[in-house]
């Protein structure tokens, strides 16, 4: 069996230029095909934890993630006017020194830099057609002409179309875990800095933030549904007239957030959903990050996943030759941290967005009492524990 020397990488999100430079690293080359015209600086916070900080440290990237860190104080769950009913610090999420919160973008464009050297971008294009012959995978692009690969890796994300062409469907593959979830942008005036607040009403959250380097002010919207309605896929237009709706009446300062929502230049929707496949690869094809174990928003941990998913496969595909071994132990080392973390989230839509008055107020007291029952650190000692789930240094298997 021939070594894999060149692979193709649908998406340059998190996972595919942090694979792009493990592959370096081993010596194989990548071309990353990104469906965005541009990479976009900002947008919503996400956390690198764990063994990901561990990930970050070995790509030479950790320094720039701290200098990139979002910078939150407190974390406030306010009553109707405004008053605090119970007020979380960050610290009570994770232990310092392994965690990181920083914007999307930042985190995308410190991947990315780095690995442009020696790695093909193509911005603007997707993949289209995956022919599988026995000595590669005959790609077709929307605009490229078509090329062969020794490998494809799926890394675009929840919706990944890539996936859709060698493994199926998203339908079978999805797990709602009851609710929709929006952000977007906001006048700086809507937020307190360093501040994120958020205001329940059964089954309804709005929230602002205000990070000391995003710029602007971030709302937040989640709604808690026991069914899936199919608005993720409707549009914007739909989706906003959706969160008017559904947000009529809400209070708190929710109709300026909703009223600033048609001027924001980043408006996201989507369903909170995981991706949970039976078998992660097929032949030459392979899925890393969302697109192929997305633990939803909830987790905290898609960044994670998706950093820590791009080092392991990279290392197995440096160790050996086959690629079939080499997906294999991929998948073997990689799926019981992928269930660790993706368990974290089945709590989450009851902790945001309770579905009573009762759980709200259950919901506040817990968070009250969380410096009383655990100390800073510990409040997600079980998110903590799962962040640290694997071994990166696990030897080759025989
Ligand atoms: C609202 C929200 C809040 C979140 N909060 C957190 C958090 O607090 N902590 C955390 O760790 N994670 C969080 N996440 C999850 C985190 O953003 C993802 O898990 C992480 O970005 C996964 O990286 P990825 O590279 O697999 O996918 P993505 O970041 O989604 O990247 C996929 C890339 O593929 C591109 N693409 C899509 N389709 C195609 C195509 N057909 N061809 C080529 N390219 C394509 C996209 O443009 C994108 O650049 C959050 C996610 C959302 C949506």
């Amino acid at each position: 069996m021939a070594a894999v020397r060149h692979i193709l990488v649908a998406g340059a999100g998190i996972a595919g230029p942090a694979l792009a430079h493990w592959l370096h690293h081993h010596g194989i080359a990548a071309t990353v095909v990104e469906r965005a015209r541009e990479l976009r600086a900002g947008g919503y916070a996400i956390d690198v934890r764990g063994a990901a900080v561990d990930v970050a440290e070995r790509m030479g990237v950790l320094d720039g993630i701290r200098a990139a860190a979002t910078e939150v104080d407190r974390i406030r769950f306010v009553g109707r006017r405004g008053r605090d009913r119970a007020v979380l610090s960050p610290d009570a999420l994770s232990a310092p020194d392994r965690a990181e919160e920083l914007p999307r973008g930042d985190l995308v464009r410190l991947l990315v830099d780095p690995t442009r050297d020696h790695t093909e971008y193509v911005f603007g294009d997707r993949v289209t057609g995956l022919d599988q012959g026995p000595d590669g995978v005959l790609a077709t692009f929307e605009h490229a002409a078509p090329r062969t690969f020794d490998l494809v890796v799926c890394a675009d994300g929840l919706h990944s179309s890539t996936r859709a062409l060698a493994l199926g469907p998203e339908e079978p593959l999805r797990r709602f875990l009851g609710g929709y979830i929006s952000i977007f942008g906001v006048p700086e005036e809507l937020g307190t800095p360093r501040e994120v607040a958020l205001y329940n009403t059964p089954g309804r959250l709005s929230g602002v933030s205000r990070t000391s380097r995003t710029g602007g002010a971030r709302a937040l919207l989640g709604l808690s549904l026991r069914m899936e309605n199919g608005i993720d896929r409707a549009g914007p237009d739909a989706q906003k007239r959706a969160l008017r709706t559904a947000f009529d009446g809400h209070g708190g300062h929710t109709d300026r957030l909703l009223a600033a929502m048609d001027q924001a230049p980043d408006f996201y929707f989507d369903s909170i959903t995981q991706i949970r496949m039976d078998r992660w690869s097929t032949g030459r094809v392979t899925v890393l990050g969302d697109a192929g174990y997305c633990p939803s928003p909830l987790s905290g941990q898609g960044t994670s996943l998706a950093m820590v998913g791009a080092y392991v496969l990279a290392q197995e595909l440096g160790r050996q030759d086959d690629h079939i071994c080499a997906l294999a132990a991929y998948e073997a080392r990689m799926r019981p941290f992928v269930r660790a973390n993706q368990d974290i989230a089945d709590s989450g839509m009851a902790f945001l967005a309770p579905r009573t008055r009762l759980g709200i107020a259950a919901r506040d007291a817990l968070v009250r009492a969380t410096p009383l029952l655990s100390g800073p650190g510990r409040l997600s000692s079980r998110i903590a524990r799962a962040a640290e789930a694997i071994d990166l240094d696990a030897p080759a298997r025989a």
